[in-house]
This record gives structure tokens, C-alpha cells and sequence, in this order.
């Protein structure tokens, strides 16, 4: 265990003048959110990617939900060295002790603990009188302050909460030992105004103010969450909570990238700062639609496809005399690369390792060997290989998805207006070789059957994209598979030329996975189930 005393660096209630501390909960907020589930090693890979773009603070999940979560926390404490690590907990003894479990090898570690003080959620959530919520509050501030560097404290649903009595906990949390106050905008009900007149009144009326840093966490129902974020920022919060691509609850969480960049190139008006190393911004959005498969929308901004891209005459005539006639900031200086290279059938391993380098991916040796020979075989078949092409390679080499099971031959038929038929046959690292055929309702799901007869596994589907990656009718398919196994999520990803083999591979991905967290390996079904 760290002791907080032992860091210099330790003034948590002070942050540098003029810098706002980014507080990301993608893997938290985010990543509770439907469709947005990740595996631990793709939560240690965006983690890393978090810590690369300088985020202040990692809230890197909620360490009592599950045994995979806690896991997952722990691997990040004990991997990440210059940003600090955050657990949620309830006000609760169990969830604050797991936390701390969780956060044992963290460079610093943050417990936040968090409680509902509105009165809607007070009388009909909780069961709590204003007293007994005070009386929580601080027993798990205490509590948590002797167990990690430092402790932050959420008033759940704090905007619908009275004025006044937001102020006496926050005031007796800080007491306690707090040194980040957050005052979410849980139901993302507020104005920007509304969000500004409030964390005036707190910095008025909390005792000890000026020695905590206060923070917002505010939720897009309304559209305003990244409005609402920077007009807190305005009336003197100093963190802000927000997630990659806004994604989260619901709507969704303010999105990190237009809070930064908000900031950066409204600078002369704001005149605060962020650590973030805003051209890493478009690389991670990319990260996490890869590894969640899910895409932005074209014009979300500063990441989305078109928030660079200028189409109607007039911009392109004005943007080609002079760019500031139409453009507030550069591609480049979110980390959208101007030329964008493409590799081809004659570009060598080392093209392909620089160039993958630059995309973020650092493959050992051996899944190098393998990205290259992928890579080859594509440029065969498509005479350009582009950045998306290689990300999805790259991520469909994860190490973790390898397994004993290899897709040898593929077929299918559909019939207009009726079923589809395919069959399959794998090669297992034993040895084996089998084929299965199914019938389905088209060819995904016959193939997907005949994979679960040839290798026994049942997978639950619960979640099923295929895209193309890059454009034209030669691009590739990637296929991302979301199924349900022995109560777990577990997921797949496969590319290919073909949208039914990227699926397949998508699925055999997941059977690798279940099959080497099951070890010894299942045994195949004799027959048809
Ligand atoms: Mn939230």
C-alpha cells in the first residue's frame, strides 16, 4: 500500500493555476452503457491509450459490480505510472474495502465514493432522512481516506438537489477528508446557465472551498453536456468527468475531446489549460470504436468523419484561398493525419511495422509475422491497404483471441425468400479436423450454427455489426460478435474481404476465448445438438 504522505507531489486540493484536471470515465460511465462492454485486456489497451493522451484521472470502473471488474482495475493500477486510478464505490464498507483491494498497486489511486442526496432519490431510492445521508457520506469518506492517496465524493442526482443542503454535505464530506467534490448533472436536466448560478453557490457556501477542487459530471439527455461542462468550468470547477466519443448512460457523458478542445481553441476566452495531447484525440475515439465496434456518427464533432471535411462550392473555394475562412482548427492538430499513407503488395515489414507504430499497434514478433502475412494476402486481393484496414488486422491478432480452433473452409448459399445454408470445416491445434453444416435464417446465422455444432460451444448472440472498413466495393468487412456464455460477455472480431468469413472468424474468435479461459479445452459435440 502507497501512503499518501509519502508522495511530494501530493496537494490534491490544489491544482496547478489556470488547468483543468480531465477526469475520463469511459471504462466506467462508459463502458456501463449498452453495447460499450469490453473485455479486460481491451480495457487495459484503452486505459494505456487514456494514460498516452494525458487524461488527469482514470476512472477505471466500479471494483464491487463483479469479479471481472475488480480484475480488470487491479490490471490497470498495477500497469499505469504517470495518471491516477479511480474506483467507484456506494457508501458502503464492502464496496470501499474492494476498491481499495483493487487499487492496491496503483502510482496513485482514488477511491470515489458516491451517495443520492436529492429528495427524490432520498425518499423513494434510499429510504434516508437528510441526516442518515450526511451520516453515509462521511462514514465512507473516512473510511476510504486511510485506504488510498485520495478521496473523491459524488452527490448522486446533486443538481435536483436543495441548494442549501448540497452544501452541508458537501461542507461535512470535506470535513471528513474529501478533497474532490462532484455535483453531477445525473439526468442531464440542466441549463448552462442554471449548471453556472449552482457551482457559484457551492464555492459560496461549502466550508473549506477553496482548499477542494469541485468537478461536473454532466449527462447528454438534453444535448448540453459538453455546454453545461464548460459553463462550470466558468463559475470555478477545476474537473471535469467525461468519456471518449461522449459515450455513457443513456445519452451519454460529455465527451472528453470537445471539452479539450473547446478549451484549446477558445484559449484566449477560457484561459485554462489541460494536460491532454489533443493530436492523440482522433487515434483514441479510433481505439475505442475499435474495440467496442462501435462507430461515431460522420458529423459528431472533432472526431466524426466529417468534421473536417468541406463540401458545398463555396467552403471549398474559401478554404482553398484561405483555411481560416472556414476552419477554427486543423486536422492535424486532433491527430487526423493530413496525407494519410497507404501500404500496397510491394511495401515490406518494415513499412508495415513503422506504419502500424504510428497507429498506435507495438506487436511482438510473432503477431508481427502474422499482421505481415494478413497483410500481404490483403494486398493481393484490394490493391490498396489503408490505416483502417491494418488497425483492423491488428486487432483481429490480439493475442488473446488466438486459440485452437482455425476456420479451413467456408461455404454458403442463400436463396431469395428462403433460408441459407453453410458449412464449415476447422482444423484444432490437436489436430482434429471437422466439418458441420447448418441451416439458418440467412448466412450469418447458418454459419454461426455450424461453428456451434463443430466446436460444441453455444454462443448466445446478443450483438451483431459488420462494417466496412475504409471505402469502395473491394474495402473490407470487419464483423464484431457480442455473445453471452456461462453468464459472461465475451467478444469477436473478425476482417476479412468476405462479410460471412469475417463473421465467422468474429465467432471462431470467441470460441477461442471461451476455450482458453475453460481449460482444459471442451471436448467437441459427437452429434448434432
Ligand atoms: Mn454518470
Amino acid at each position: 500500500m502507497n501512503h499518501p504522505e509519502s508522495d511530494p507531489a501530493s496537494t490534491p486540493g490544489a491544482p496547478a493555476a489556470g488547468r483543468v484536471r480531465i477526469f475520463d470515465t469511459t471504462l466506467r460511465d462508459g463502458e456501463q452503457a449498452p453495447g460499450f462492454s469490453m473485455d479486460a485486456p481491451a480495457k487495459l489497451r484503452l486505459a494505456q491509450a487514456l494514460e498516452a493522451l494525458g487524461v488527469d484521472v482514470l476512472e477505471a470502473g466500479f471494483a464491487a459490480a463483479s469479479p471481472d471488474d475488480f480484475a480488470a482495475i487491479a490490471r490497470i493500477a498495477g500497469t499505469l505510472r504517470s495518471t491516477t486510478v479511480c474506483a467507484l464505490a456506494r457508501c458502503q464498507h464492502g464496496d470501499i474495502d474492494s476498491a481499495a483491494r483493487a487499487l492496491e498497486r496503483a502510482w496513485r489511486s482514488r477511491i470515489h465514493v458516491f451517495i443520492s442526496t436529492s429528495p427524490l432519490h432520498r425518499e423513494h431510492k434510499l429510504g434516508l432522512s437528510r441526516q442518515q445521508v450526511v451520516d453515509a457520506a462521511c462514514a465512507a469518506v473516512e473510511r476510504a481516506r486511510g485506504l488510498c492517496h485520495e478521496v473523491e465524493f459524488s452527490a448522486e442526482d446533486a443538481m435536483r438537489t436543495e441548494p442549501e443542503f448540497l452544501a452541508e454535505v458537501f461542507s461535512a464530506v470535506v470535513a471528513a477528508g474529501a478533497t474532490t467534490l462532484n455535483a453531477p448533472d445525473t439526468v442531464g436536466y440542466m441549463t448552462p446557465a442554471e449548471i453556472a448560478q449552482r457551482f457559484a453557490f457551492l464555492r459560496a457556501h461549502v466550508r473549506g472551498a477553496e482548499t477542494v477542487v469541485f468537478s461536473a459530471h454532466c449527462h447528454d439527455d438534453l444535448g448540453l453536456a459538453a455546454a453545461n461542462s464548460l459553463a462550470a468550468i466558468e463559475a470555478g470547477a477545476r474537473q471535469v468527468e467525461c468519456t471518449i466519443n461522449g459515450i455513457g448512460e443513456r445519452a451519454g457523458n460529455a465527451a472528453l475531446e470537445e471539452i479539450v478542445m473547446a478549451l484549446k481553441v477558445r484559449g484566449a476566452h477560457f484561459g485554462l489549460d489541460t494536460r491532454i495531447d489533443t493530436r492523440k484525440l482522433y487515434p483514441t475515439s479510433r481505439l475505442l470504436s475499435q474495440l467496442t465496434g462501435q462507430n461515431v456518427q460522420r458529423n459528431k464533432a472533432i472526431v466524426g468523419d466529417n468534421a473536417f471535411a468541406h463540401e458545398s462550392g463555396i467552403h471549398q473555394h474559401g478554404m482553398l484561398k484561405h483555411r481560416d475562412t472556414y476552419e477554427i482548427m486543423r486536422p492535424q492538430d486532433v491527430g487526423i493525419a493530413e496525407t494519410r499513407l497507404v501500404l500496397g503488395k510491394h511495401s515490406g515489414r518494415a513499412a508495415l511495422r513503422q506504419r502500424l507504430a504510428v497507429l498506435g499497434h507495438a506487436p511482438d514478433e510473432a503477431t508481427l509475422d502474422a499482421i505481415f502475412a494478413r497483410f500481404k494476402a490483403l494486398a493481393d486481393r484490394k490493391r490498396e491497404v489503408h490505416d483502417e484496414d491494418l488497425d483492423a488486422i491488428a486487432l483481429g491478432q490480439d493475442p488473446d483471441a488466438q486459440g485452437p480452433w482455425r476456420l479451413m473452409q467456408l461455404n454458403t448459399s442463400t436463396h431469395l425468400g428462403g433460408s441459407a445454408s453453410a458449412s464449415v470445416r476447422l482444423a484444432h491445434a490437436d489436430g482434429r479436423q471437422l466439418s458441420e453444416a447448418a441451416i439458418g435464417d440467412g448466412p450469418v446465422d447458418a454459419v454461426l450454427r455450424a461453428i456451434e455444432r463443430a466446436t460444441g460451444s453455444a454462443l448466445e448472440l446478443a450483438q451483431f455489426q459488420v462494417r466496412a472498413v475504409g471505402a469502395g466495393g473491394d474495402a473490407q468487412g470487419q464483423a464484431h460478435l457480442l455473445a453471452h456464455h456461462d453468464g459472461r460477455e465475451w467478444r469477436g472480431h473478425g476482417v476479412s474481404t468476405d462479410i460471412v468469413e469475417a463473421t465467422a472468424q468474429a465467432a471462431l474468435a470467441i470460441v477461442n476465448r471461451i476455450t482458453r479461459h475453460h481449460a482444459p479445452a471442451q471436448a467437441p459435440a459427437a452429434a448434432n445438438q
